[in-house]
């Protein structure tokens, strides 16, 4: 359960001038690149797409509590009429680091010494918040489901004539009579 951070990593937080000391407490802004596309097919924050940070972090008994939220852009498809699209998302991050694995139980999160690394908690948070239908605008009309084009562009009166089942009937009536005749 304990791994070892890599400092150099631009999501591994020093907790350093916290001491350890309960109720000590530090606000800190700050952007940081996505560290790979975090997301579901149809939509996620991209590689490297700028994550905004506004965090506290406070010293508590048993470690070090990270509150905040993060910013991110969005890219991917609607839904509907599988455009691209671009939003963004804003998502509440918590997260209790322990000091030591003797506190804490199998998901928690672990201090390496004093860093932190909120990958992780970044990650599960925007997965929790993306939008299982993700749409290019609220009152998108989609695509035809009879020959796919996309509506909005169809324009309102887009219809297909649609054959009566008795008129299907009397043309495979004719038909039949042709084979006849061939014979
Ligand atoms: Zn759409
Ligand atoms: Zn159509």
């Amino acid at each position: 359960m304990t791994q070892h951070l890599d400092p150099r990593s631009p999501w591994v937080i020093s907790t350093h001038d916290l001491g350890k000391r309960p109720g000590t407490m530090r606000q800190m802004s700050l952007t940081l690149p996505a560290s790979a596309d975090l997301g579901v097919d149809m939509i996620g924050v991209p590689k490297d797409a700028e994550v905004e940070l506004d965090l506290r972090l406070e010293a508590v008994m048993e470690g070090v509590l990270v509150s905040g939220t993060a910013q991110a852009p969005l890219t991917g498809e609607c839904a509907r009429c599988l455009d691209p699209l671009s939003s963004d998302i804003e998502v509440d991050l918590q997260e209790l680091f322990f000091y030591s694995d003797e506190d804490a139980s199998e998901d928690d999160s672990l201090l390496d010494g004093e860093l932190l690394d909120l990958e992780p908690t970044f990650r599960d948070a925007v997965v929790l918040a993306l939008p299982l239908s993700p749409v290019c605008r609220d009152d998108c009309p989609g695509l035809c489901t009879e020959c796919g084009i996309k509506l909005a562009e169809a324009g309102a009166d887009h219809r297909h004539e649609k054959i009566d089942a008795r008129w299907a009937s009397l043309q495979g009536l004719v038909s039949e009579n042709d084979n006849d005749q061939e014979k």
